[in-house]
């Protein structure tokens, strides 16, 4: 029997999974176990920020791994506490809490959000239509999709969801009950659409008056995505707590809450807590990540390749204005916002061994590897353009 039926026959089937096995991956590369390459701009969905396998990080595991894997959270640990560090010094904040997803710190910023509400009388929770926040019960309760929700509620109260990039509905949902603003400022899943400068200053304004806690979900945007460690550093406004996961752990499970102070020293011991949050083969990981980003011209990189990307992306939208709607996205989150739907392409593009993403229905997410080269991008941007051909013809 092949893997694909033996699969279907025992995991749970709530995957749409590509035909494809992967047996190796190296860089920007995957391998399947016909001996077929794939040039990867999924990067395992936002995560694998310096490529597949990359030696320091191979390094690092093997390194604590020989020390200790998991010895749990009544021990102190010099890989935990060393990250926390770092990533209090590169985004302000006082305080980490180490997790295993995105999802688990949503779950844990709404758990803070409602203790510091408890506290100051408010209890309201606003998050907006087409956010993404995982797939839990509190992360769903701050979402408005129906195919991920539906028969398992009822979901949370005391939450609102707000039409994105509404001001009208900013001013009509926020006010003095309101506890914390839970925010993607570029939707992933959404279909990369990014805040408006007027909604932030709207949000600000009201922050202002009625005092509520400012949660930047950076799950996505963050650990250097769009060209800066946090995607909301884009915008004239601070977060009290900021969320981020996927890539910090090196492709190694991690999420990370960070809060400041007066938030984070609300919750006291045994309040909040996990078995492997801040495991030490996760955090060693997590530390060639910050380092390769911040020390060693990393970001830079991003900014050039991006750039780059940016503007081919940009020649497909001149050159196929019947299919090509708009280009999305920021650094290395981007995309294409189609005429049609977005999976077409993306099969036709796995035919042609290159691995990006549908989301939104009608657009091409792409999420690589932050060590892209311009010729991976040529080589992408040449495939791409014969696909588009094919169904510009067809139109
Ligand atoms: N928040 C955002 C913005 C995300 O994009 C995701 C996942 O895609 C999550 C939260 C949930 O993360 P996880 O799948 O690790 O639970």
């Amino acid at each position: 029997m092949d893997i694909i039926n033996r699969e279907h026959q025992s995991v749970f089937q709530t995957y749409k999974r590509l035909d494809i096995e992967i047996v190796k991956a190296n860089g920007v590369r995957l391998y399947d176990n016909k001996g077929n390459e794939y040039l990867d701009f999924l990067g395992g969905i936002a995560v694998n920020l310096l490529g597949h396998s990359h030696p320091k990080v191979i390094n690092a595991i093997i390194e604590q791994i020989n020390k200790y894997m998991h010895i749990s959270n009544f021990f102190y640990q010099e890989p935990q506490v060393k990250l926390a560090e770092m990533l209090k010094d590169i985004t302000n904040m006082d305080k980490v809490f180490f997790c295993n997803s995105g999802s688990e710190t949503t779950e844990g910023a709404t758990k803070l959000a409602k203790k510091w509400g408890s506290v100051n009388n408010k209890k309201d929770i606003i998050s907006f239509t087409g956010g993404f926040h995982g797939r839990t019960y509190g992360a769903l309760s701050l979402m408005n999709k129906p195919l991920y929700m539906e028969g398992m509620g009822p979901y949370l109260g005391d939450r609102k969801i707000l039409e994105f990039n509404s001001i009208k509905s900013l001013e009509n949902g926020i006010d003095e009950n309101t506890a914390a603003v839970f925010l993607e400022f570029m939707q992933g899943e959404g279909g990369l659409k990014v805040v408006s400068n007027e909604f932030v200053e709207k949000l600000k304004e009201l922050k202002k008056k009625y005092g509520f806690l400012l949660i930047a979900d950076e799950v996505q945007t963050g650990v250097g995505r769009t060209g800066k460690f946090s995607f909301y550093e884009y915008f004239d406004i601070e977060p009290e707590i900021i969320t981020i996961a996927k890539g910090i752990g090196g492709g190694l499970p991690l999420g990370v809450i960070l809060a400041k102070d007066n938030i984070a020293n609300l919750w006291t011991f045994g309040q909040h807590g996990t078995t492997f949050g801040g495991n030490s083969v996760s955090c060693v990981a997590g530390l060639v990540v910050l380092e390769e980003l911040m020390n060693n011209n990393l970001m830079e990189h991003i900014n050039l390749v991006s750039s780059y990307l940016n503007s081919k992306l940009n020649y497909l939208l001149n050159k196929f204005p019947n299919v090509v709607n708009e280009v999305r996205g920021v650094g290395l989150m981007t995309g294409l916002e189609l005429k049609m739907e977005a999976r077409p392409i993306v099969d036709k593009l796995l035919e042609m061994k290159v691995v990006t993403n549908a989301t939104s229905v009608n657009v091409l997410r792409l999420v690589p590897p932050y060590i892209i080269t311009n010729d991976d991008i040529d080589e992408f941007i040449s495939k791409l353009e014969i696909v588009l051909t094919d169904f510009n013809l067809s139109l």
